[in-house]
């Protein structure tokens, strides 16, 4: 055998064992850790799940220096592994500027028009909760997120010369993503942090993470088509608690973003490293009877209902004011919603939620029944004993202030709709169930007072007037849109912009033109 041959043999063979996740990296010396007792690449340390960095906190040298492997497209069993090839991939984007990443944006917004349907379906078989067709329309939707365009630089200029602040990236970034809208906040967070300069590695979901993959895989192919780079948004497969630790202590990773529950942003605050959290919410809505109560009925189903109630910006509880209650009531049934009477609501209730026995010892909340979390109308209906006609997209009922439906975030198209005596008193209650989170509401009301006095007392991130929750995010109300809304640090409805650092540059006394 000729020496050429071996070595083109040699090649193949690696990149056939790496297509397989086979041990192809042991071959080429660069895996150091498993992410998972099954990973069939494994053979590293015991210590070296979680990325094996020492105590002391200091980088294992040569643990991410080496050439990452080929032919993986992104989708790595190995979380070290997956940061090495996504910094690999940052510089390549460097080198290929602005124009690479224009191009990287426009073909994962191509993929994902052209292939929501596809991937809608495989996100809906994968989770089991939401609806085909608002799973394909979020896919559709992100043409709509900002890019590069967003980085405009501020410059200075006077006596002393010129200075200007530009929006550098920061490198690789470590993502979670939700199981809520997995590819949509995956595409969106590409788009976002690509069109900022950076890299990325997903941890995604452990019960949404396949569709997650194909989506990687399928974006990194083109990717490299076009450009050359393999592994620009990189995921690990599967997803774990200790690969999500193994990529928050990496070392090439700079920066977390994070887009989930409490659990995921407790632990992205603590890891030590800056962290964008998009946390959780419970939307309300007041409806104080100024406005047009049939359009506040339109609304508020249009939000509720949207993928069986999985938004994080969905309306979830609403208070009306008494004097408007029945009317308004009335208006959601002729829309189409499905109301529920006491004994049928007290049923979902006891299917919709797990009560802590004794209620004395430990947490007095309920928790939220994850067997019913996106689930169809006609579900929760059935747990209700009810049958409702096919096509119903919402039930509601009225229930009191201090109802599970209205203080746990439920995500599930049940709709509590509670009577208030004053708009004071409907403020302090949508204050109480918004929980301090401080992500969303809505008020549907023609009096700015009312509507002040809102904004002020909850201080949302998205406050929305007299539109459904979806005009937050551009969708029947000006604005761009973003899957990732980072309440709980403050960076608001997330854009290239978030995802960079701000560096300045200054020439004294010098270059200014007059
Ligand atoms: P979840 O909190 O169960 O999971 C979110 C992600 O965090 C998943 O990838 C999960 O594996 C990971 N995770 C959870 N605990 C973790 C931990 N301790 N360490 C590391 N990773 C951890 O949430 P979900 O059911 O997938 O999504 C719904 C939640 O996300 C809701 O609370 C919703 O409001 C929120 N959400 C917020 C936004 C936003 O933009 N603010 C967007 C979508 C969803």
């Amino acid at each position: 055998m000729s020496t050429v041959n071996e070595t083109l043999i040699r090649e193949v063979v690696a990149e056939v064992l790496a297509r397989l996740g086979g041990p192809a990296s042991a071959m080429q010396g660069a895996k150091v850790g498993t992410a998972t007792a099954g990973d069939s690449g494994g053979g590293g340390p015991a210590g070296s799940k979680t990325g094996g960095a020492p105590a002391c906190g200091c980088p294992v040298s040569g643990s991410t220096g080496s050439k990452p492997v080929r032919g993986r497209y992104g989708v790595f069993a190995d979380a070290t592994e997956a940061c090495a090839a996504a910094q690999e991939a940052f510089q390549q984007l460097s080198a290929a500027g602005v124009a690479g990443r224009q191009k990287v944006i426009r073909i994962v917004k191509d993929l994902c028009t052209a292939k929501a349907e596809e991937w809608g379906r495989l996100e809906l078989e994968e989770t089991r909760i939401g609806r085909l067709e608002h799973k394909i329309e979020k896919l559709r939707s992100l043409q709509g997120v900002p890019g590069v365009e967003f980085l405009q630089p501020y410059g200075l200029s006077g006596d002393h010369g010129i200075t200007l602040e530009e929006y550098a990236p920061f490198g690789v970034i470590g993502a979670v993503t939700p199981s809520t809208h997995s590819i949509p906040t995956l595409a969106c967070n590409i788009i976002s942090m690509v069109a900022a300069g950076n890299a990325v590695v997903f941890n995604a979901h452990p019960g949404a993470y396949k569709c997650a993959v194909t989506a990687v895989r399928t974006f990194n192919q083109a990717i490299h088509r076009e450009l050359g780079i393999e592994n620009l948004a990189c995921i690990v497969e599967p997803p774990t608690l200790e690969s999500f630790q193994a990529i928050a202590r990496n070392e090439h990773v700079r920066l977390l973003c994070v887009t989930g529950g409490p659990g995921v942003v407790k632990a992205a605050m603590a890891s030590g490293k800056r962290a964008i959290c998009a946390g959780p919410g419970n939307p309300p809505v007041l409806v104080d009877g100024t406005s047009d109560l049939d359009r506040a009925a339109r609304c508020v189903i249009e939000g509720a209902a949207y993928d069986n109630n999985l938004l994080c910006i969905g309306e979830k509880e609403v208070f009306v004011l008494e004097s408007h209650f029945d009317r308004f009531m009335a208006a959601l049934e002729r829309h189409g919603a499905v109301r529920l009477n006491e004994a049928q609501i007290e049923r979902l209730t006891r299917a919709a939620f797990v009560f802590p026995q004794g209620q004395g010892a430990g947490c007095a909340h309920p928790t939220v029944n994850r067997e019913l979390v996106g689930r169809d109308a006609a579900v929760l209906a059935r747990a209700a004993g009810v049958d409702v006609p096919p096509g119903t997209q919402l039930l509601f009922g009225e229930t009191p202030a201090d109802h599970p439906f209205v203080l746990e975030e439920q995500m599930m198209p049940f709709l509590p709709v509670v009577r208030v005596r004053t708009v004071e008193e409907g403020i302090e209650a949508a204050k109480r169930a918004e929980r301090g989170y401080k992500h969303s509401a809505m008020i549907h009301s023609l009096d700015v007072a009312h509507m002040t006095a809102m904004a002020r007392a909850l201080e949302t991130t998205l406050f929305v007037k007299n539109g459904s929750c979806l005009a937050g995010l551009g969708n029947g109300g000006e604005g761009y849109l973003n899957f990732s809304i980072a309440t709980t640090t403050g960076e608001g409805i997330c854009n290239p912009r978030t995802f960079t650092r701000v560096r300045r540059c200054v020439m004294v006394d010098q270059l200014r033109i007059f």
